[in-house]
């Protein structure tokens, strides 16, 4: 029976990084991981890479380009006729990305000396790992051993029963990357993450979208402030957002599907074309076999882990989106190197406080630390500066005004405690907010870095200084 130091159950974003970290750490490290592709064969990346993060932002950024070339390029002084969007084109190019990344992955295994083991993981107790074949290239089930097993088995699209996927008119979040056109009318359930995304994708392309969410509150997770300007951004593009609306029942006849709901002026219904769910994720331990080795799972069948991702059994570790905490790629990974590092003798380090959260809208929405709600609820004091995009000369320049940063600081310590930002490249510009926050910075030193002019990052300097009423372009 083969032997290993650390073996890793998955290889989505919390395992294949783990299992690179631990290889880097001299621990002999194999990951198992069952995933087949849409051309039939095992593939490395999990969720992520084949059908969350990187096809979902390969179609934002198509549909972006094509919306900004059919209805802005005119005020560039650019004449453009005839701009046609070639759906199955577009669907390609975002399953050669997912192909050429995944691949990429089976490359890093190699060169850090991974051992990919394909197929099914079973838990046979905390120290041996029963793997069933998945595909035709691997045909005996084979039990290795190891010292250390990481479970990173991720999640999987959460189903409601009146509205049950078939695949065809009915489709999940990964239905929904590979339709093969725009339909006329789009229904998603859902306006979290992954359902604002999505509906923005065919939405740009032209669908009319009808977004029904049960929630009064639109995003109730994030910032009042910027989840109003937010909801008026998408409700001016055109999307249909219908809140405090439950579905609560679906018809389809092969051609088009009924959706019921209830909201506060009683019964609803619409007809679409094609109908996404996108209720959220759900933890997958489906054929770990769990209950049989006695690993403790909570109500909602997340597998229960401590501060540092220990479970119930000795030396079983879990993380990532089966484990409690935001469901994002990089809360997994780093979730693993930590553990990885402790296995190897190192103090291996995850800070929860300053994990940074991005919905790819457009303009985007990004946040670490805590909003204005969260620290009025905490009794804590805080002090406020906001500064609009509208008033930096880069995003005059390219012609993305909407949106502005806010920065809550404390109001003894001055230190950081959020930054909020909705606009262009919000995802890239909270980078720096999560190094603040990491370094435990204050909003003065925000306001005392030097930032290049034009950037957008300016927005961010002008919020820091806003906090002490010395903004200098306002
Ligand atoms: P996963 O990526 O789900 O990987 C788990 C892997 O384990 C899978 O490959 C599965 O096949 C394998 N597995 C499960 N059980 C077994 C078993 N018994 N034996 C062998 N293998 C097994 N997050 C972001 O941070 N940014 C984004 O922009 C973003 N966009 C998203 C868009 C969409 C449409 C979706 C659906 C998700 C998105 N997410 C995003 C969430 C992100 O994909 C997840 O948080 C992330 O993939 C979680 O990583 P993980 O390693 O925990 O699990
Ligand atoms: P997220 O968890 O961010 O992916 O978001 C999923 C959203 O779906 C949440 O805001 C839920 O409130 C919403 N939701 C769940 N069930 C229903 C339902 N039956 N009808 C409408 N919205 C729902």
């Amino acid at each position: 029976m083969k032997k290993y130091d650390v073996v890793i159950i998955g290889a989505g974003p919390g395992g294949y990084v783990t299992a690179i970290r631990c290889a880097q750490l001299g621990l002999t490290t194999a990951c198992v991981e069952s995933w087949i592709n849409e051309e039939g064969k095992p593939a490395l990346g999990g969720t992520c890479l084949n059908v969350g993060c990187i096809p979902s932002k390969a179609l934002l950024d198509s549909s972006h380009q094509f919306h900004h070339i059919k209805h802005e390029s005119s005020e560039h002084g650019i004449t453009v006729s005839g701009v046609s969007m070639d759906v199955n084109k577009m669907i390609s190019r975002k399953a050669n990305i997912v192909k050429t990344l995944t691949q990429g992955i089976s490359g890093l295994f190699k060169k850090n000396k991974v051992d990919w083991l394909c197929g099914q993981a079973k838990l046979l107790g905390n120290r041996q790992i029963e793997i069933s074949p998945k595909h035709e290239t691997h045909d005996e089930k084979t039990i290795v051993e190891a010292n250390h097993i990481i479970i990173a088995t991720g999640s999987v699209p959460t189903k409601i029963p009146p509205a049950s996927v078939d695949n065809k008119l009915i489709v999940d979040s990964t239905g929904a990357l590979n339709f093969n056109e725009v339909p006329r009318r789009l229904g998603v359930i859902g306006a979290g993450v992954i359902g604002l995304e999505l509906g923005s994708v065919w939405n740009r392309l032209g669908s009319e979208v009808t977004v029904i969410e049960a929630l009064p509150d639109f995003l109730a997770l994030v910032d009042r402030q910027i989840a109003t300007e937010a909801e008026k951004s998408l409700r001016g593009q055109g999307l249909d957002i219908r809140l405090g609306a439950k579905v609560t029942g679906t018809g389809s006849n092969n051609r088009e599907v009924t959706v019921n709901y209830d909201d506060a002026e009683g019964k609803q219904q619409i007809t679409v074309d094609k109908l996404i769910v996108a209720v959220g994720r759900s933890p997958n331990t489906a054929g770990l076999g769990a209950e049989e080795c006695g690993l403790e799972l909570d109500e909602r069948g997340f597998i229960v882990v401590d501060d540092h991702c220990n479970t119930n059994l000795e030396n079983v570790y879990a993380v990532g989106d089966v484990v409690r905490g935001p469901m994002l790629a990089h809360k997994a990974s780093e979730e693993g190197v930590a553990i990885a590092e402790r296995i190897a003798g190192k103090p291996g380090h995850m800070n929860y406080a300053t994990i940074p959260w991005v919905i790819y809208t457009w303009p985007e929405i990004a946040w670490v630390g805590k909003t204005e709600e969260q620290l009025k609820t905490d009794g804590i004091e805080y002090r406020s500066g906001s500064f609009p995009f509208m008033a930096t000369g880069r995003a005059r320049a390219m012609g993305e005004t909407s949106g502005f940063v806010k920065i809550l600081g404390d109001a003894k310590t001055d230190r950081v405690l959020g930054i909020h930002i909705f606009g262009p490249n919000a995802s890239e510009l909270i980078a720096e907010a999560v190094v603040t926050m990491e370094f435990d910075g204050s909003t003065e030193d925000l306001a005392r870095t030097i930032h290049a002019h034009p950037t957008l990052s300016e927005a961010m300097h002008e919020a820091a200084l806003a906090v002490d009423n010395r903004t200098l372009h306002i």
